[in-house]
């Protein structure tokens, strides 16, 4: 299969949205200026805006097509269940030798984070170096933040044979490469950050990656934690029988509304209605291909009055959420064992939505969206974050590739031209990107069209013994 075709029809899928985004924040600064805008033309700009709303989820519907009439579909379903096959054998052989004693081991202590999301990205980050030295990765099982539990007593183990942290000689990381076992400090703890964590992907599955997938980090951590974040029997009965009892039905779009202690420290506030709009959005699109009886939204927070405020807001939407969860959520709750079944479960409701709306500042958001992967071919595109775009935190950077020029008088922007290197701040989401010209060494905004993502490869073992 040409992965040119595969790439270049993605990309016209990324270059409509952004067409749209510019069109329609263009409008509304007209709109809402009324010292520039004549009042007689507000009625006309109000039809250019309906009218490519129409006009691009037309353009999007009919790429839906032709990914439907291009045959390539059940490639794209085999092809990922054989990279998925791929990989979750190597993981298994790493982490099930036959002798334990013996084995070289990484040992991951979560105590530097408490946080559900930060435990759970501190395990990404440790296997990804476990994979990468070939040593069993040993979680320490007694510290976990919620309830003073431990993993296992929620997931499964990451090993049949091998979860005895001990063995001939310790030390901490990277003292010596020899020792049997290697105690890992914090990813930012690390420096400078090795080449082959996020957002490296391995180099000896990039190529069949970059045809496959438009976002394929997320893919590599997606089946990093296929691996790693395995509710046990008990969760998932537990899942199961909750996520009945709260309706989960399709379609449904999963909506995360970070609040409490993030807002005003490490994230801007968002109203519901921007939450919502992107949903009315997820579901117009919808009513081209088939029709829709119900909207519905799984609405996960960490403040109730969110689920009560959207509840009497959109009374014709099917709302699922559960307040007494919202409310385990907030800041002073969280280390109770009924915030952690709380998190699981809207994980759980999130990750398995059609859909995903919610703010990539918010690692719930990022986990989601990464465990999402995990049921589709590709993921990339099922997401509206309201702020940032995507990223692992620790991750060294993020480059875009400039494809065209760009030579620009407005004040903030910068110059490109093609082949420049831009390490990239966010996408403002409205037709602009914000980054660093590596050439020029200007930081500005630049049309996002004109780069293309920059995947970053590293050199990784091929576990070629499972071979042989
Ligand atoms: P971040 O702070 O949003 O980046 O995510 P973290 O995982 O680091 O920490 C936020 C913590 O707040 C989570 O681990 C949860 O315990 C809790 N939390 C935040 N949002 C939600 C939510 O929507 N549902 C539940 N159940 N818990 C949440």
């Amino acid at each position: 299969l040409n992965a040119e075709y595969e790439i270049v029809r993605r990309r016209i899928i990324n270059n409509i949205k952004e067409l749209r985004s510019f069109i329609d924040s263009e409008i509304i600064k007209l709109q809402q200026q009324p010292n520039v805008t004549i009042p007689e033309l507000l009625p006309s700009l109000q039809h250019i805006l309906d009218l490519v709303a129409q006009h691009t989820r037309w353009l999007l519907r009919n790429m839906d097509k032709l990914a439907e009439a291009d045959g390539y579909a059940t490639w794209r379903k085999k092809e990922v269940s054989k990279l998925n096959n791929l990989v979750q054998r190597r993981f298994f052989h790493l982490q099930n030798p036959p002798d334990c004693k013996k084995v070289k081991k990484i040992v991951c202590d979560l105590r530097p984070h408490n946080s559900f999301g930060g435990q759970v990205h501190r395990i990404v980050f440790c296997f990804i170096v476990a994979y990468k030295t070939q040593r069993t990765l040993i979680l320490k099982p007694d510290n976990w933040y919620y309830s003073q539990g431990r993993w296992n007593d929620v997931f499964k183990p990451i090993s049949n044979t091998c979860i005895d942290f001990n063995g001939e000689d310790f030390t901490n990381w990277p003292k010596d490469n020899h020792t049997q076992v290697l105690d890992l400090p914090p990813i930012h703890h690390i420096l400078p950050t090795p080449s082959y964590l996020p957002l490296a992907i391995p180099e000896d599955l990039a190529l069949r990656l970059v045809r496959l997938h438009d976002n394929p980090i997320v893919w590599w951590i997606g089946q990093i934690l296929k691996f790693v974040y395995r509710p046990n029997q008990k969760t998932a009965a537990f899942l199961q029988n909750a996520s009945g009892n709260l309706g989960f039905k399709r379609p449904i779009v999963g909506v995360h509304v970070r609040r409490t202690d993030k807002i005003g420290t490490e994230a801007k506030y968002h109203s519901i209605e921007e939450y919502m709009s992107a949903v009315d959005e997820y579901y117009n699109q919808l009513q081209l291909k088939e029709n829709v009886d119900k909207r519905r939204i799984y609405l996960a927070t960490d403040d109730p009055e969110v689920i009560t405020k959207a509840r009497n807001e959109y009374p014709h939407y099917e709302i699922l959420g559960n307040s007494a969860i919202a409310k385990t959520a907030s800041v002073d709750n969280r280390c109770f064992i009924t915030a952690l079944k709380g998190i699981i479960l809207d994980l759980h409701m999130l990750s398995m939505s059609d859909f995903l709306v919610c703010t990539f500042s918010s690692q719930v958001c990022r986990l989601a969206y990464e465990i999402m992967q995990n049921y589709f071919p590709d993921a990339s595109a099922k997401v509206t974050s309201l702020d940032d775009i995507y990223y692992f935190a620790g991750q060294s950077f993020n480059f875009r590739t400039a494809i065209m020029a760009h030579d620009s008088n407005r004040f903030g922007e910068i110059q490109l031209l093609p082949g420049d290197l831009v390490s990239i701040d966010g996408n403002h989401w409205n037709g602009y990107s914000k980054g660093r010209n590596l050439r020029t060494n200007q930081t500005g905004l630049f049309p996002s069209f004109k780069v293309r993502n920059k995947v970053v490869t590293a050199k990784f073992p091929t576990y070629s013994e499972l071979y042989n």
